[in-house]
């Protein structure tokens, strides 16, 4: 009997994908889930009535395609965001990977190349294999900042066609200063770059940390890319989005499936919508708890980076394996992400935070 993986390795698999991990962070049955920045409030009542009843009143019309072009979303989309931005501007798909993986499908793909600087989303080199975009990386600073200096020289010299700029950055939770961004635009006018700004987790950044959404005006390789699975608290619903100039849009219609949008996410992203203010009042006590574990574990001789997300990471652990399984005994999932000496949190009730920060003192 050949092993699975015998058998896999006789499969015309892509050379490019022989080798590769899929994403995989653990999917555990815990009481306290705080690994992968879930909004761990969940819907509130009077949201998640509306969502049932825009669900169910979209479940009359299932026999026919849903609207294609999702208009209705692309107005609430716009109104949400502000920024004087119009309908044209917006784009959604199913969680913001999908509206970055059609960016690298029209714009990236086999002979051009991405960029990142890690540590970043782990998934922007899965999107690119995916798509046969070549992934090239750029080392941070100290800390791991980003200069506008630094940014632009490694822009410049990839030559690449895509920047992934992640602000508030994931893992380290830290924005980037909005020079950075300018500068990293400039940098890519030689190679027509486009510089997606990944703000993920936008809702949650300190005060006065500002939006790339300010810089779109006369920057038409500029997109910044948002989601409703983290402030919204609707990860199953997967629903991502992104602001640019309409030229970005229009050729994504070249890429996408045919009608890529259900008509049930779209109901429920548009019951979600009208009901913004109630969803995210949950991100101010979210911010409290991120800046008490940052407090907290100063107080522990650790060293927390300055958080702009609904997340902490955290380094100074002698043995961050020990604390993590520690953690788990105690019913406390959180996040491993490969860097020596650290370990990140993400941000979830008060109970939830007292539980993590309670059992982290035990255990150091
Ligand atoms: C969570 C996260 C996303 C969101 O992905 P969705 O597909 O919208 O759920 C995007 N970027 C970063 C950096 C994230 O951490």
């Amino acid at each position: 009997m050949p092993s699975p993986s015998d058998a896999l390795a006789d499969l015309p698999l892509r050379d490019d994908l022989v080798g590769l991990q899929p994403y995989g962070a653990p999917q555990l049955d815990v009481p306290v889930l705080l690994n992968v920045n879930e909004n761990t409030f969940g819907v509130p009542a009077d949201v998640h009535a509306a969502i049932v009843a825009a669900v169910a009143e979209a479940a009359t019309g299932l026999n026919r395609y849903p609207d294609r072009e999702f208009g209705e979303l692309r107005r609430n989309l716009a109104d949400y965001l502000g920024h004087g931005l119009v309908p044209d501007q917006l784009w959604a798909a199913n969680g913001s990977n999908e509206v970055m993986q059609q960016l690298l499908q029209a714009f990236g793909g086999p002979g051009r190349t991405a960029i990142g600087f890690p540590p970043t989303y782990s998934m922007y080199p899965l999107l690119a294999s995916g798509t046969g975009t070549r992934y090239v990386t750029a080392p941070r600073g100290a800390a791991y900042t980003m200069t506008p200096g630094d940014t632009a020289r490694e822009v410049r010299e990839s030559g690449a066609n895509i920047v992934f700029l992640c602000s508030p950055n994931n893992p380290t939770g830290t924005a980037l200063d909005l020079e950075v961004v300018e500068a990293a635009y400039e940098a890519g006018e030689q190679a027509r770059a486009i510089v997606i700004v990944d703000e993920a987790y936008g809702e949650f950044t300190q005060d006065g940390t500002p939006s790339a959404l300010t810089l779109l005006p006369g920057r038409p390789r500029l997109v910044v890319s948002r989601t409703m699975s983290k402030a919204f608290a609707l990860a199953g619903a997967r629903l991502g989005y992104l602001a640019a100039a309409p030229e970005i849009a229009d050729p994504l219609r070249l890429i996408r499936l045919p009608y890529h949008l259900s008509a049930v996410t779209q109901a429920v992203a548009n019951a979600a919508l009208t009901h913004a203010g109630t969803l995210l009042s949950n991100v101010e006590a979210i911010k409290v708890q991120r800046d008490r574990i940052v407090r907290e574990l100063e107080a522990l001789g650790l060293s927390p980076a300055p958080s702009d997300a609904n997340f902490v990471f955290f380094t100074g652990l002698e043995d961050p394996r020990r604390i993590w399984e520690g953690l788990l005994e105690a019913g406390v999932l959180i996040r491993d992400v490969g860097i020596p000496g650290s370990l990140r949190v993400t941000a979830g009730t008060e109970q939830e935070t007292t539980l993590f920060l309670s059992t982290l003192r035990d255990l150091l």
